[in-house]
């Protein structure tokens, strides 16, 4: 079956009592028990506490690891707790090699919060895969790989990663935000989990903080859903229902995103006043043969420098009328956003100028408005802006 159609019916089927056909939203924080001990049972779960079990989470995990090609899902309150969830399955004295380029919320967690517990982190180019190779040491659990990349859309080879790991016996996770299972499915490319900030082109209405685990091995399942549990970072039954909600027009929003930017992309590119654009769809992109081969289509986000100062990037981002001014990504609104204090500040100047990212960079998610609007917006705005005074001024802080 098409993906549009798996989209639409996964996870569940119309509900067996009523025949409504929108998964019920069981707004309970526990469950009735006949006998002691003895939990009523909804699709081999047990339900008894709101925070070990609840239908529509079930329904969530269900279908999004059934996107994804998995056999098991974990639903966290957002995407950070989903990857604290798989930090923790590690011990203190294990090792992990991550990209360079990835989340700042992700690095912020690995060195503030998981190094002080003795887990050690060593980042590399994820587009090298020699780097990745010489990182390996006998204490390495876990390669981390964002591919794309958050905010530079590198791309990583997936495939020559797992095989290097299989060697090792060291895991593979992919953050797969960026690409979403509508592009990408990294668990047919052999690695063993696959993550998700479902807050962001899953749910795809930026109305929810969420996020998901998936993958083939029960036994990762278990410990993952035994963590889920006993450290009880649990999204809520409404929040599920939002996210399993946009789950199902995943596909079409995917296309209209992804045509959008790359239209956005291109226009960029022949812009004079841009410098260089990070759009693996661009067939100047180093990573672009590798996406073509890899992805089923090239997403829809795009960064790009401007060759103008400081002062005119904050004034494009506080000017331009249809992109909004926010954190975040992958929701049907444009958005756009300054990584060095916003979604990355919580990386040190150096540690971002190591990762490529500079001070002026600036990261768009592509929305489905029309692509025609959205060029006039950033046409408008960059004759206003590279042609007049530029307003300094600031504007929001690192989440
Ligand atoms: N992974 C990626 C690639 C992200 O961009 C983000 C957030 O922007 C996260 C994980 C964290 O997700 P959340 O904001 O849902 O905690």
């Amino acid at each position: 079956m098409g993906f549009e159609t798996r989209a639409v019916h996964a996870g569940h089927g119309n509900d067996p009592q009523t025949g409504a056909i929108s998964f019920p939203i069981y707004q309970t924080s526990t469950f009735s028990q006949e006998i002691p001990g003895a939990p009523r049972l909804f699709q081999d779960r047990e339900l008894s506490y709101g925070r070990s079990e609840n239908p529509i989470r079930t329904a969530l995990e269900n279908a999004v690891a059934e996107l994804e090609g998995a056999d098991y899902g974990i639903a966290f309150s957002s995407g950070l707790a989903a990857i604290n969830a798989v930090i923790q399955l590690l011990n203190s004295g294990d090792h992990v090699i991550a990209v360079r380029d990835l989340y700042g919320g992700a690095y912020r967690q690995f060195t503030k919060v998981h190094a002080k517990f003795g887990i050690e982190f060593s980042f590399v180019d994820g587009t090298d895969i020699s780097e990745i190779e010489e990182a390996i040491r006998p204490e390495t659990a876990l390669i981390w790989l964002e591919t794309p990349s958050n905010p530079l859309l590198n791309i990583t080879d997936i495939k020559a990663v797992v095989e290097l790991a299989e060697v090792s016996q060291v895991k593979v996770l992919v953050d797969n935000t960026f690409a979403t299972p509508f592009l990408q499915q990294p668990l047919s490319l052999g690695a063993d989990l696959v993550l998700h900030s479902t807050t962001k082109y899953i749910n795809g209405h930026s109305d929810v903080v969420n996020g998901i685990v998936v993958t083939h091995d029960k036994q990762l399942w278990r410990d993952l859903k035994f963590l889920q549990n006993a450290v009880g970072a649990i999204p809520g039954p409404q929040d599920c229902f939002l996210v399993l909600r946009g789950l199902k027009t995943l596909g079409l929003r995917m296309r209209q995103h992804c045509a959008n930017a790359e239209g956005i992309a291109k226009w960029l590119q022949a812009h004079p006043g841009v410098g260089r654009v990070y759009f693996p769809g661009l067939d100047v992109h180093p990573g672009h043969e590798l996406a073509s081969k890899q992805m089923s289509g090239y997403g829809a986000m795009v960064s790009f420098e401007l060759d103008a100062g400081l002062d005119k990037v904050f004034s494009l981002l506080q000017e331009l009328k249809l992109f909004t001014l926010a954190e975040s990504l992958g929701g049907v609104k444009s958005l756009i956003c300054h990584p060095p204090t916003m979604t990355h500040a919580s990386m040190d100047q150096a540690a971002r100028h190591a990762a490529g990212i500079s001070d002026g960079l600036i990261r768009l998610s592509a929305g489905i408005e029309n692509v025609e609007d959205l060029i006039a917006d950033l046409d408008r705005t960059f004759k206003r802006v590279l042609h007049t005074a530029p307003v300094l001024s600031t504007n929001g802080g690192p989440s």
